[in-house]
């Protein structure tokens, strides 16, 4: 187990103009599962080949278990790496793939019998020792691969979009296997998708990456329940927050939110935090936020009943995912699937109050308004 730190890392493509990676600090802990989630683009993977040392750092610094590393080669980071692509020599057997880097380094060979053996243990891939890659499926392939990087017993695991080549099913599969090994190992992993589900299921923490800028770090709930900014509160969660542009104002003392071009007012409940009318500013709320108006739970504070017309119900087994249409706004809201609704109904849903983000005019969250509800009960 050890900790990776990253001081001020920048990366600037010498062909490029701006620079990819922008003066990033982050503190990964020992023994951690570290997500890197961002779009395509965003510079996920530079970040994870910097810390394995395949691309140089353009100015700042990286230790992993205390030692500086940022000029180290590769082969002495105690670091492996597994890729997309698997990476796998064709003309080995699985057998000679995983232990292909123990024996380059002239590791003892019962040594190496040992670690493959074991690890082809843990990844249920013994009956495969003898088969070539073209004999094995993508899920096979990708468990040799995690063979052969488990084998070397690293400081830290780099993952490098290991799932994206597998099907659905296998992906899940996949994602699952590699969680429990985590727990098994407990080595500290660093995990790069662009998959918003694989990094909300497997991180401990993650990091929100977008132009090369740490948007947010933190534990997958806490960034889902409290998104700094609006890229993380629609890049996070599937389907996305529902957002609306519209004005604070103020009347009898008490804030609403009013929403652009609609007759739509909600109350706001912490009235303290966002004290003053100011416009251009954007309201949130999550899909299972917005309740059927005749369902609303009893003890939840929710603004007055809203006509929609539902413009498409899809069943996504045991919910329902409703596209509405109210005053002009479109929106989504998920239902449970007992609730019989289809295409074309007009039903009365309601906001949870309690739930909704106010987002300022430069995208940012106004502070910690679920925090300070929390301080006020305790
Ligand atoms: P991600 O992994 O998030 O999809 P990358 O780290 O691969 O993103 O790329 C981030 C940005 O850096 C992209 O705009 C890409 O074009 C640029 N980039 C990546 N590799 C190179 C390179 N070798 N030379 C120049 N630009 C690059």
């Amino acid at each position: 187990m050890a900790s990776v730190i990253l001081e001020n890392v920048v990366k600037h493509y010498p062909n490029n103009d701006k620079s990819t990676i922008k003066d990033l600090d982050l503190s990964i802990n020992a023994g951690e599962f570290m997500v890197f989630v961002g779009p395509s683009g965003c510079g996920k993977s530079t970040l994870l080949r910097m810390i394995a040392g395949l691309i140089n750092t353009t100015s700042g610094k990286m230790f992993i278990d205390g030692k500086d590393i940022t000029n180290l080669p590769p082969k002495d980071r105690s670091i492996s790496m597994v890729f997309q692509n698997y990476a796998l020599f064709p003309h080995l057997d699985v057998y000679e793939n995983i232990s292909f880097g123990l024996s380059i380094r002239k590791t003892d060979k019962k040594e190496i019998d040992k670690r493959v053996n074991d690890a082809a243990e843990l990844l249920g891939i013994k009956d495969f020792l003898r088969k070539t890659p073209k004999n094995l499926s993508g899920g096979q392939r990708q468990r040799v691969a995690v063979g052969r990087a488990i084998v070397r017993r690293p400081k830290v695991f780099l993952f490098d979009e290991p799932l994206s080549n597998l099907d659905a099913k296998m992906r899940t599969q996949m994602r699952v296997e590699i969680s429990k090994l985590h727990k098994k190992l407990k080595t500290t992993i660093i995990y790069v998708t662009h998959d918003q589900c694989e990094a909300m299921t497997m991180a401990d923490r993650m990091v929100v990456l977008h132009n090369g800028i740490i948007q947010q770090c933190g534990a997958p709930s806490e960034i889902y329940s409290s998104p700094k900014n609006v890229f993380v509160a629609t890049f996070i969660g599937s389907p996305p927050m529902n957002l609306f542009k519209g004005d604070i104002i103020k009347k009898d003392d008490q804030l609403f939110f009013k929403i652009n071009n609609t007759a739509l007012t909600l109350p706001l409940k912490f009235p303290d935090i966002l004290s003053d009318e100011s416009s251009d500013y954007t309201l949130g709320i999550r899909p299972e936020h917005i309740y059927l108006a005749e369902r609303k739970p009893n003890d939840m504070l929710c603004s007055e009943a809203i006509d929609c017309e539902i413009e498409l119900a899809e069943s996504m087994g045991n919910d329902v995912s409703l596209h509405c249409k109210a005053q002009g706004l479109e929106f989504q809201s998920n239902q449970r699937h007992d609730f019989p609704i289809k295409t074309g109904d007009r039903i009365k849903l309601v906001f949870a109050i309690d739930k909704l983000h106010i987002f300022d005019e430069n995208g940012v969250a106004r502070p910690a308004t679920r925090e300070r509800s929390d301080r006020r009960k305790s």
